[in-house]
């Protein structure tokens, strides 16, 4: 799950990690009243939007008086702000951050990820701040710093050190840095993280470090112990299908392709997705309809595919484990009469009462293109998804 930046902030405060003061704001007023109340000269207008690259695309502005932090908010809020993150459509602003204009000496870089190979939380830093982190590790890898943090000792004053040193810190914002990259581990520790990411790090004219922007993104299985987390979910940053998927337990996340794909089994789903790849498709989604799919839910899960313009083709593989094919077939011709199906579908069974289920799907009628195997059904639906 993610979160936005004034949230990820509030919660990196009660960790001891500096940020500028400000407010979220929802209106051109409240973003006026907000500079008022923070006082000072200067103020940054930041649209809050779940993707990076903001600034960029012209979500984040300075103002220098009251009527600019005005003239700002009502340019960005409702703006359909595309960057880098958000795809071409873009993604509509709907709140907003008014903060403190912070005196920038140096942007620096702050992340912490799970490392899947080291099965640790990984502290990365470097000098190259403010930019996109993807094209330093690409260009200058020499340039990013990493301290693999052991779970006993949590990150060890003499590694937040070494590595804030390495990243640029001069020696006396040195404690500083040492605390709030100290802070950022426990509260990645403490709120089962995924991502804590701080982009920029700034030190200030008068050698202070301070996180300049904060993005952090929570491992949904670990959700349940923090509901203070979930009171902050913003459904209106999340993709529409995928909410209307999690209410029928299924498992589904949009994708850029146009072969929807519809499948029992997580293995199944992503070895699904890679076949249609081999043989030049490109997948509208992952779903993995689970071991126990009802007709209702391959109905649903049809419904949902059938709402992407982009669907040329479905592809369902069902292996039929605990889940029995004439079921599956059963829910498929229901939910294609129910759906009015317009797109072809390509259809692979296999394994319990496999027999059963193709001659239901035989005696349907429906136009339903049956394949033997993974790789005739990949090749099918492929064709199909190309008018042929
Ligand atoms: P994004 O990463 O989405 O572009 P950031 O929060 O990193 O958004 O802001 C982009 C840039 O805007 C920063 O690198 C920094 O130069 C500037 N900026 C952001 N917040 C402030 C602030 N409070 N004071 C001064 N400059 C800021
Ligand atoms: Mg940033």
């Amino acid at each position: 799950m993610k979160i936005h930046e004034y949230q990820a902030k509030e919660i990196l405060r009660k960790y001891g990690v500096a940020t500028p003061r400000g407010f979220p704001c929802f209106s051109v007023d409240e973003a006026a009243e907000a500079a008022r109340k923070l006082g000072g000269t200067v103020w940054v207008v930041k649209a809050q939007i779940h993707a990076g690259g903001r600034g960029k695309g012209g979500g984040v502005k300075l103002a220098r008086s009251l009527d600019e932090v005005r003239v700002h908010a009502s340019r960005i809020l409702g703006m359909q702000l595309k960057t880098h993150q958000t795809g071409p459509e873009g993604q509509k602003v709907r709140r907003l951050l008014v903060e403190e204009g912070a005196n920038i000496t140096k942007e620096l870089y702050a992340g912490m990820v799970v490392d899947r190979g080291s099965q640790r939380v990984v502290l990365m830093a470097s000098s190259e701040g403010g930019m996109d982190i993807e094209e330093v590790a690409a260009k200058s890898p020499e340039k990013i710093h990493k301290v693999t943090v052991d779970p006993v000792t949590g990150l060890t004053t003499r590694d937040a050190e070494d590595i804030a040193r390495k990243a640029g810190v001069p020696e006396k914002a040195a404690a500083q840095a040492r605390a709030l990259l100290q802070g950022l581990y426990r509260v990645f520790d403490e709120t089962d993280a995924s991502l804590a990411e701080i982009n920029p790090l700034i030190l200030t004219g008068d050698d202070r470090v301070l996180a300049l922007d904060a993005k952090m993104n929570f491992d949904d299985n670990a959700l349940f112990r923090h509901p203070e987390i979930v009171a902050m979910r913003d459904l209106d940053e999340e993709d529409p299908a995928e909410i209307e998927a999690s209410k029928y337990d299924l498992s589904y996340i949009s994708l850029d392709g146009n072969i929807g794909c519809l499948v029992n089994g997580a293995g199944l789903a992503m070895a699904t997705m890679d076949i249609i790849k081999l043989y030049g498709g490109e997948p509208a989604n992952f779903l993995d309809v689970g071991g126990g799919a009802s007709t209702e839910k391959v109905t649903e899960a049809f419904k949902i595919m059938l709402r992407n313009p982009r669907l040329k083709a479905i592809l369902v593989n069902i292996f039929g484990g605990i889940m029995k094919c004439d079921v599956i077939a059963e829910g498929v011709v229901t939910a294609a009469r129910e759906v009015h199906l317009k797109v072809p579908l390509v259809v692979r069974l296999e394994g319990t009462n496999v027999g059963i289920g193709k001659k239901i799907l035989a005696e349907s009628r429906l136009p339903i293109i049956s394949a033997s195997n993974m790789a005739d059904a990949a090749q099918k639906a492929v064709g199909a998804a190309n008018g042929k």
